[in-house]
């Protein structure tokens, strides 16, 4: 059997994806809102990080959950971690807030809670 490379000519190109508005500065498949831990008022009980694992881990010094990434959970399976959460301490944020934010947090004191438990 030949192959005929013509055929290659007269295939559609595919379609650019649509902007839809709710890109981030970064670019790329991020939601519009970004999530958030109040490290200070989390008592590291793991929850959130055994639900939504590909967001938030650990933070190994202090013992308390950090989102380290924003893209990497569903917003539906990010929520249902918050919703887990027993003290309240995850929300929904703007991008552009993350860096206020941070830095209000290493301006407080916070006690650590000892290595979190090995899963
Ligand atoms: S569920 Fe809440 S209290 Fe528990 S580790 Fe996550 S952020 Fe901390």
């Amino acid at each position: 059997m030949t192959s005929n490379p013509e055929l290659a000519f007269q295939a559609k190109a595919q379609e650019e994806s649509k902007r839809n508005g709710k890109e981030p500065v970064l670019g790329g498949k991020l939601r519009s809102k970004a999530v958030w831990v109040d490290e200070s008022l989390c008592i590291g009980c793991t929850y959130c990080s055994c639900v939504a694992t590909n967001t938030f881990a650990m933070e190994p010094i202090n013992g308390r959950a950090r989102a380290f990434r924003q893209d990497g959970d569903s917003s539906k399976l990010i929520q249902e971690a918050i919703d887990t959460c027993p003290v309240n301490c995850i929300e929904w944020v703007k991008f552009e807030d993350l860096d206020d934010l941070r830095k209000q947090l290493e301006a407080k004191s916070i006690r650590s809670l000892g290595l979190p438990p090995l899963r």
